[in-house]
């Protein structure tokens, strides 16, 4: 059956992946973004479907729409964009969810919650399962996004309990990919625009800090899958992939894929920044017979391609 549904912050960088997958399984999309972070130029090559339609709207207002399924991922993702404006930062995670909340319970339909890996926050334990609770600094740099988020997960949990709303809540660890801003200061992004410029490699701290990157077409997948999962699975669960990687390595086989004479210089490691990151899959695996599929060769090969078509083009 078409279904109509809302993706808000459907035209930021996983956005605009969801709503092209959502198109295409034969549903209509309501993108819904104030472009903040987002852009037109992400999902303009969905412009010409007569099921797809743009709103410019900040979710920190109401919304009155008629939709089938809410996909709220309205929100600055990286450290650079969420602490240019932290008090928007929280904004948007805790006035937005109540918003859509409201919109999934005047409606009666589900809602999806893009959480994230920073409510775990610097964690002592590794890898991070569910059921860690996480190490969050309260009043640091960080907290206008974690704590929002973590807030965020309360609302959901409580709309649920309270007025009985259909939610999913998944936790997104890093993602990476083509249409990831290029200027948000990110690993992946930093890295991959100083090796195409030949300019020097900014690793903060000693790199020996560990994240682990997934490749967008299976993160969207893993949402797509816990979406149409039972009604009785909530969630929280983890989507990620749980090949860890120090960020100098990193660094080096950035270098190495884009053949750059780039070298790597130390900068200092920004506050409360997380030591280690990696996702326990065990939940997605069981319940949503999810995990990510794309070697990272061939995702990091794609995400080059992309920038260096937009180096091409001048936009870089
Ligand atoms: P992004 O910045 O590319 O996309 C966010 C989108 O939300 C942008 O298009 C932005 O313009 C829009 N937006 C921001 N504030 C808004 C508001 N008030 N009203 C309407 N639209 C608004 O980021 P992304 O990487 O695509 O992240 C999408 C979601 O996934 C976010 O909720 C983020 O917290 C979560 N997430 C992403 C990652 C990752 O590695 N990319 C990791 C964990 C969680
Ligand atoms: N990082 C880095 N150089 C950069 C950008 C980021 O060494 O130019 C480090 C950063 O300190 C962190 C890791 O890479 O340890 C991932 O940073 P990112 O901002 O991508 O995401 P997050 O910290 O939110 O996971």
């Amino acid at each position: 059956m078409k279904k109509r549904i809302l993706v808000t912050g459907g035209g930021g960088f996983i956005g605009s992946h969801l709503c092209g997958r959502v198109l295409k399984e034969g549903h209509e999309v309501l993108c819904v973004d104030n472009f903040f972070t987002g852009s037109k130029r992400n999902i303009v090559h969905l412009m010409d479907d007569p099921y797809f339609e743009i709103l410019r709207h900040d979710i920190c207002f109401p919304l009155y729409v008629e939709v089938d399924e809410i996909y709220n991922l309205a929100c600055p993702a990286s450290p650079v964009h969420y602490q240019k404006d932290p008090v928007q930062t929280t904004k948007v995670s805790v006035l937005g969810s109540i918003n859509m909340l409201g919109l999934a319970k005047r409606l009666k339909i589900k809602i999806l919650q893009a959480s994230t890996s920073e409510v775990y926050g610097d964690p002592e334990i590794h890898p991070q399962p569910e059921t860690y609770w996480g190490n969050v600094n309260p009043t640091g740099p960080r907290a206008c996004y974690d704590e929002g988020k973590r807030c965020a997960e309360t609302l959901f949990f409580d709309y649920h309990r309270q007025h009985k709303i259909k939610i999913k809540v998944v936790r997104i660890f890093n993602t990476y990919g083509p249409r990831m801003h290029p200027n948000d200061g990110r690993v992946m992004s930093n890295f991959i625009v100083q090796a195409l410029k030949n300019e020097s490699i900014t690793v903060y701290g000693d790199g020996t800090q560990t994240r682990s990157f997934c490749y967008v077409d299976d993160m969207v997948e893993g949402i797509i899958k816990m979406m149409n999962s039972p009604d009785d699975f909530t969630g929280p669960v983890n989507l990620g992939n749980p090949e860890e990687y120090r960020i100098i390595d990193l660094a080096e086989k950035i270098i190495d894929l884009t053949g750059s004479r780039s070298k790597i210089v130390f900068k200092p490691l920004p506050q409360d920044d997380p030591k280690r990151r990696r996702p326990d899959i065990t939940l997605a695996k069981k319940k949503l017979v999810w995990e990510p599929k794309t070697p990272v060769k061939e995702g990091l090969n794609k995400t080059i391609a992309y920038f260096e078509e937009l180096m091409r083009k001048r936009e870089l």
